[in-house]
């Protein structure tokens, strides 16, 4: 009989944190009115940039999350591991179209 691979397409934990080289050509922004918090995302971020919102924004006991997006490298894992093993929470965005909106330079 053949058994069906859940985690097939979820990508692997990284071993340990590494850091930002270079611009990002993309960058991951979380759409925090979709975004339920789980976490799951967190620990696959090559970067460790993922962390929940301050408690005080929402005022929920379990708040979503965020990029901090000067240290996001735009490898889109934690959208793809949102996608497959949650919600979809994540946005892929051009890093220009990025500085545009928000009025931010990202080195
Ligand atoms: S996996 Fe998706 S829903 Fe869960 S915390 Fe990350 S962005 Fe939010
Ligand atoms: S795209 Fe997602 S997983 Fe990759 S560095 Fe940015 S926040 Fe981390």
């Amino acid at each position: 009989m053949a058994v069906y691979n859940h985690f097939k397409g979820i990508p692997e934990l990284p071993e340990l944190p590494n850091l930002k080289k270079k611009r990002p050509k993309v960058m991951a922004i979380v759409d925090e009115d979709n975004c339920t918090g789980c976490q799951a995302c967190v620990p696959f971020c090559p970067v460790d940039c993922i962390e929940p919102v301050p408690i005080e924004k929402y005022g929920s006991p379990i708040p979503p999350v965020q990029v901090r997006f000067d240290e996001c490298i735009g490898c889109q894992v934690c959208a793809r591991v949102c996608t497959k093993l949650t919600w979809d929470a994540i946005r892929i965005m051009k890093t220009d179209l990025f500085e545009e909106l928000y009025q931010i330079k990202i080195d």
